[in-house]
């Protein structure tokens, strides 16, 4: 097994809703003083993850 320092570090989530439908989702953050936005489509800027709800809506998350 091998253990990496990063496992070490507590994962720090935050609470967000689809931009479509309002269904909760969480995103886990690269560190805890990162905040969200949340976007409807693509912007060519920043660190972002994609979140897909269950009714199937495919949204970003910007980190800023
Ligand atoms: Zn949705």
């Amino acid at each position: 097994m091998v253990t990496w320092r990063k496992e070490m570090h507590q994962v720090v989530t935050r609470a967000v809703a689809c931009p479509f439908c309002g269904e909760n989702a969480s995103v886990a953050l690269p560190d805890e003083e990162t905040d969200v936005r949340v976007r409807k489509s693509v912007a060519a800027f920043g660190e972002c993850t994609t979140v897909t709800c269950s009714q199937g809506d495919t949204y970003w998350v910007y980190f800023c």
